[in-house]
C-alpha cells in the first residue's frame, strides 16, 4: 500500500495510486484543552472555528510548511492514513511526503518520525517544487529549464528544475494567509471595522485581484464596528483589495525575479520561451499570472488544479518509485 501526502500549512491532500486524490482537508485540529484530547481533524475541525467554547482550541500544526506541533501533526497523519486505508488499516503503508525546499535536517527528521509514528512502513521525502512540477505535467527529467512557483498559504517557493533536479530555488514566508491579514488590516484602518481572517479570505477569493481593474468588482460584507461594537455592512471594491495586498504581491514578484537572476543563462532562455508555471492555492488569485508576466516579461500560466499539483506529484513518484529513486531524499526502514 502506498500513500502520497501534501502536508500543507492550509490544506492536506492525500493521493493513492490508481485512485487519485482521495482526501483534501484543511490542516486543522480541534483540541479539548481540559482533557488534552483531539476532538476533530480536518473539515470537521474547521467547521468548529469561531463557534468554539473556551475549552476547545483550534490548532494549525504546520507553520510555513514545517511541523510546529509534532504530536498533533502525527495524529493528523495517522487520521489521514486510517481514513484512506479504511478496513485495511492493519497494512503499514509506504508514504511519500512533500517538504519545502529550505527546511533543516532536524525539520526533515521530524517529518519522517511523524510519518513512522503514524504507522508508515517507510517514509520518503521529496521537495515540494519537484512534486508541484510533476503534478503540473512538466517533464522534469528533460534537459531544458522549467520554472515552477508554488504559492501556498504560508509560503511562496520558486524553483528552476532541469534534469530531474532543482537547479536553484528561493522561498519567502509570504502567501495567501498574509494577504488575508493585509485585507483585514486595510478594512480596520480605512473603515474602522474589524473582520476575521476567514471573512478576509472569502473577500480575497471572491473579488481579490493582482491588477488594478477598469471595472472593479464590488462585494458587501459584515464586520464589527470598532467604535460602536455593533455589526456593520461595508462595500469594498476589488481595487481596494488590490491596494491592500500589493506589498505582498511585490514580495512574491521579488522572489521570482531573484530566482530568475540566479538561473544559468541557458536555462533562462528556456524559461523565457516556455514560461513560468504557477501552482498552489495562492495562484488562483485573479489576474496573478497577468501581473507576473507583465512585470517579468515572461509568459505565466496557472497549472491545472493548482491546489492538487503537489499531491498529484506524489502519485507520479509512488507509481514509479524505482525510476525516481534519485529524487527521494531520505529513506528509513
Ligand atoms: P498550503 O500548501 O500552504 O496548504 P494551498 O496551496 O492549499 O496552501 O493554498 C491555500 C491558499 O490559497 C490559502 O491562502 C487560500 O486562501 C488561497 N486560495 C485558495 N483559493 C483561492 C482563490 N480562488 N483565490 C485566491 N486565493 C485562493
Ligand atoms: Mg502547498
Amino acid at each position: 500500500m502506498k500513500i502520497g501526502i501534501d502536508l500543507g500549512t492550509c490544506n492536506s491532500v492525500v493521493f493513492v495510486p490508481k485512485k487519485g486524490v482521495v482526501l483534501n482537508e484543511p490542516s486543522i485540529v480541534a483540541i479539548s484543552v481540559q482533557e488534552n484530547k483531539i476532538l476533530a481533524i480536518g473539515k470537521e475541525a474547521k467547521e468548529m472555528l469561531g463557534k468554539t467554547p473556551g475549552d476547545i482550541q483550534i490548532y494549525k500544526p504546520l507553520q510555513n510548511g514545517v511541523i510546529a506541533d509534532f504530536r498533533i501533526t502525527l495524529a493528523m497523519i495517522r487520521y489521514f492514513i486510517r481514513k484512506v486505508l479504511g478496513s485495511f488499516y492493519f497494512f503499514k503503508p509506504d508514504l511519500v511526503i512533500g517538504i519545502p525546499v529550505g527546511i533543516t535536517s532536524t525539520e526533515k527528521r521530524a517529518v519522517i518520525e511523524a510519518g513512522l509514528g503514524a504507522g508508515a512502513k517507510n517514509v520518503y521525502l521529496v521537495r515540494n517544487p519537484i512534486l508541484a512540477a510533476l503534478g503540473a505535467g512538466i517533464p522534469i527529467e528533460s534537459c531544458s529549464g522549467n520554472m515552477i512557483v508554488d504559492i501556498g498559504g504560508g509560503m511562496t517557493e520558486a524553483a528552476v528544475i532541469s534534469l530531474g533536479g532543482i537547479v536553484n530555488s528561493r522561498s519567502v514566508r509570504v502567501g495567501g494567509d498574509k494577504m488575508d491579514l493585509a485585507i483585514s488590516e486595510y478594512v480596520k484602518k480605512k473603515y474602522n471595522v474589524y473582520i476575521g481572517e476567514y471573512t478576509a479570505e472569502e473577500i480575497k477569493i471572491k473579488i481579490g485581484t493582482a491588477l488594478q481593474e477598469k471595472e472593479p468588482k464590488v462585494i458587501e460584507f459584515r464586520g464589527r464596528d470598532l467604535v460602536s461594537g455593533l455589526p456593520r455592512n461595508i462595500k469594498i471594491t476589488s481595487n481596494e483589495i488590490f491596494e491592500a495586498i500589493s506589498d505582498i504581491l511585490n514580495e512574491i514578484l521579488r522572489v521570482i525575479k531573484e530566482t530568475l537572476r540566479e538561473t544559468p543563462p541557458e536555462l533562462s532562455a528556456d524559461i523565457m520561451e516556455k514560461g513560468i508555471t504557477l501552482a498552489g492555492g495562492g495562484s488562483l488569485l485573479r489576474n496573478l499570472p497577468q501581473f507576473i508576466s507583465k512585470s517579468t516579461g515572461i509568459p505565466t500560466f496557472v497549472a491545472e488544479e493548482p491546489l492538487l499539483c503537489v499531491a498529484k506529484g506524489t502519485g507520479i513518484i509512488l507509481e514509479n518509485l524505482n525510476l525516481y529513486k534519485r529524487i527521494l531524499l531520505t529513506k528509513k526502514a
